[in-house]
């Protein structure tokens, strides 16, 4: 029986992550925004930025022929931005950020594997980061008195992330996602995915952002302009595996198999089990969305940026029979594969303009 209590420096609080970010050496660390129900964003950054002079925005960049005219050009050092807890108690991401962010400051290598962690600090040398161990507040310190949902079973887990309904029934999906967002009348508890004003910032009114926790990551974005922006969760019981994004160019999804294919192999080695979600996808990433494919947060951060988003599921380690369940150590040392991996993508690639990676040679650009 594994233990329920996470190690001593496993650390999900936000009162916590404000005063390690406070005493940072290393890292520049501020807050970017404020939820909701006003509690901060807190971010910091590893590595210096050199931006281009912002002459278009984004997608007015792409239609001039040259992305490079709103963001990073080949040859430039590239920028990752990781994100935890958008879901408020999907906090095994958030650890590992903290343990990444340890590693960053200290030199110390905690909850990652010695070789990831040393591979680690020599790629900080080369890429930017900016990381945001808790990018829904609100939901989190709905309930400070978890710091993880190990343990749990899958009732109490999906009250607590969820929430329930006014008869006290346990709400779960499809009926959580059909209001939204949610209804104070219609609810008894508010689940941590949400922020105080009802809305899961996944699912937010894209391309008009609703909640100020979005507009926040919306600025950071713009002002950043990073390559690579990956969003961390925790999803129940799941094999851990990368979601393929819905509503990009092939390029991103290029990317995206790439650094999964990268990520299978570590996670052999590592002997942590990984679901391979692109076996399907043609390897060129020229896929059409699905009938029900909708344009999420990362979609938006995509057409917002032209990053290459990605979205990582990791298990929770609830208490639920006949199914895969990680312990602390597990994740960590998860997360600690997936952040060499995609630093070692984003260091490799930088070389090459984003949309130029793994294209068909001889193949012709649009016209305008
Ligand atoms: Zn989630």
């Amino acid at each position: 029986m594994m233990s329920k209590k996470p190690p001593e420096d496993w650390i999900t609080q936000l009162p916590a992550i404000s005063a390690i970010f406070a005493a940072a050496k290393r890292g520049r660390a501020g807050c970017c925004g404020r939820s909701a129900g006003g509690h901060p964003l807190c971010c910091i950054r590893y590595g210096e930025r050199k931006l281009p002079t912002h002459r278009a925005t984004y997608n007015s960049a792409v239609a001039s022929g040259d992305p490079g005219n709103y963001r990073r050009r080949a040859g430039e050092r590239p920028h990752v931005l990781i994100f935890a807890a958008i879901h408020g108690l999907e906090l095994e991401g958030t650890a590992a950020l903290m343990d990444l962010v340890h590693l960053l400051e200290t030199g110390e290598v905690r909850g990652f594997d010695p070789a990831d962690g040393q591979a680690l600090l020599r790629l900080a040398e080369s890429v930017t980061m900016t990381l945001i161990p808790i990018a829904n507040p609100d939901g989190r310190m709905r309930h400070p008195e978890l710091d993880a949902m190990l343990g749990l079973d899958l009732e109490k887990a999906r009250y607590r992330m969820q929430g329930a309904w006014i008869d006290g029934s346990v709400a779960g999906w499809p009926e959580v996602k059909a209001v939204h967002p949610i209804v104070a009348s219609r609810i008894k508890h508010l689940g941590a995915y949400f922020n105080d004003g009802g809305i899961n910032p996944m699912h937010d009114s894209f391309p008009v952002l609703l909640c100020p926790e979005n507009q926040a990551l919306f600025r950071l974005v713009d002002a950043e302009r990073p390559d690579f922006i990956l969003s961390l969760h925790g999803g129940t019981n799941v094999t851990n595996h990368l979601v393929p994004p819905t509503f990009v160019p092939p390029y991103v999804l290029r990317h995206n198999a790439a650094i999964n294919r990268a990520l299978l192999a570590w996670s052999q080695k590592a002997r942590l089990p990984l679901l391979d979600s692109f076996a399907e996808l043609p390897a060129d990433g020229a896929v059409r969305p699905g009938e029900l494919d909708s344009f999420n947060l990362m979609s938006a951060l995509h057409h917002y940026c032209g990053a290459v988003v990605l979205l990582y599921e990791c298990n929770q380690g609830l208490a639920v029979i006949d199914t895969p369940q990680l312990d602390y150590a597990e994740m960590r040392l998860a997360h600690g594969g997936l952040f060499r991996v995609l630093l070692e993508h984003a260091v490799a690639t930088a070389g090459q303009e984003l949309r130029s990676f793994g294209a068909r040679a001889g193949r012709r650009a649009a016209e305008p």
